[in-house]
Parts: structure tokens; sequence; C-alpha cells
């Protein structure tokens, strides 16, 4: 199997945040907690406006800058190609939470340690979807293998927008299909 990660399509998501909820209930996140996170970008010149959502986990990079810093091995890469972290092994130190370009790593103050999407590692050792992938009525989500992913959905798909980091800096595991104005530069993000 290649490399395992998301796809989401941004033309028919309609920003409901199931994919968010499921999430926080899953991994038992306390208010201002997420591991997934639906943005909201707005722009455009009147008349000419719009928006997009991008909903985002962790990307389970390839090149994952959080696992090659950390100082115990907590983060780390599993069998299966993704991004997994130890709390056991977490001091809480936060390289990961400053190096991740996506700032996906959350630093939890009353336990001391970090936390993050795990790609719902366990339901899918079990055969199942993770939790945001059956959530979406819209069925904008997909957790699979990246090259399968692409000869289902497309070759319109994108690693990187221009409101994301370079998908150079560390090659994530993310496929979208984009909107129109997702490529556009002057968009602005107004809400999560
Ligand atoms: S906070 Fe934990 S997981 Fe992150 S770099 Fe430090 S020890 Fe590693
Ligand atoms: S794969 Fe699991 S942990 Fe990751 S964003 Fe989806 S529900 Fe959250
Ligand atoms: S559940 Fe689906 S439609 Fe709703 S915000 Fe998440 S990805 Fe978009």
């Amino acid at each position: 199997m290649g490399q395992l990660g998301f796809y989401y399509d941004m033309t028919t998501c309609m920003g409901c945040k199931a994919c968010q909820i499921a999430c926080k209930d899953r991994n038992d996140l306390k208010v201002g907690e997420l591991f997934r996170r639906v943005y909201e970008f707005e722009g455009g010149i009147y008349p000419q406006v719009g928006g997009y959502y991008l909903s985002m986990g962790c990307n389970h990079c390839a090149d994952a800058k959080c696992v090659k810093g950390c100082p115990t091995g907590a983060m780390h890469v599993a069998a299966d190609g993704t991004v997994q972290h130890d709390q056991e092994l977490c001091i809480g130190c936060k390289y990961c939470v400053w190096n991740c370009p996506y700032s996906v790593p959350h630093y939890f103050e009353d336990k001391s340690v970090v936390g993050k999407c795990d790609s719902c590692k366990e339901l899918r050792d079990a055969g199942q979807n993770p939790v945001c992938v059956d959530a979406c009525i819209m069925r904008c989500l997909k957790f699979g293998d990246l090259d399968q992913l692409k000869g289902e959905y497309g070759t319109d798909l994108v690693q990187e927008l221009p409101i994301l980091p370079a998908a150079s800096q560390t090659n994530p595991s993310l496929l979208i299909q984009p909107k129109d104005e997702a490529l556009k530069p002057d968009y602005k993000k107004v809400g999560v």
C-alpha cells in the first residue's frame, strides 16, 4: 500500500462542521480543543465576491517536521505511514506545535502534553472509516491510499492552496478538490 491520507471535496462542502464535531466527540476534547477544524474564507471585489470552506485535520505528511524534531520519539511515523503521537513519551516541549506549518498539534495545558488527529487509526485497523469521514453528509471526506484516491477523483486535485503552506515543506498526504475561489490569492480567513 502507498501513502495514506485524506481526500477533501471542497466543491460540495457546505461548512456544516459535522466532521469537526464528530472528531471532537471521538477524541473527548474540551471547549477550545479541536483536532479537525472547518475554516471559512471570503474574498473578491464586489460584484465578483465568493467564499469557500476548508476542513482539515492532520495531513500525515510524508516529510513531517513534527516527527523530525521531536526529542523523545513521541511523534512518530507508524507502520502504515501515518503520523502518530504517544502521550506516554511526550514531555510537552511544544517543538511539534511550533514546527508544524499547519498548526496541527494541540498543547493540552492541563495535561502538559500534545495531542492531534491520529487518522482514527484504531477504527481503521478494525476496518472502519475515520469518524469525520462517516459524519459528512455530503461525502466530502475520504481516507485511503492517495494513488487510489487520485485514480478515483481525477487529475484536478491539489496538495496546496494560496492560503496553505507550500506542499514542498512537508509533502502533506492531502488531496483537495478545490473551488475556483480557493485558487485565488486574495481570499482571507473569516472564521473557524
Ligand atoms: S511536545 Fe511531545 S510530541 Fe511534541 S516535540 Fe515535544 S515531546 Fe515530541
Ligand atoms: S481522522 Fe479521526 S482524529 Fe483525525 S480529524 Fe478525522 S475524526 Fe479527527
Ligand atoms: S461534514 Fe462535510 S460538508 Fe460538513 S463541514 Fe465537514 S466536510 Fe464540509
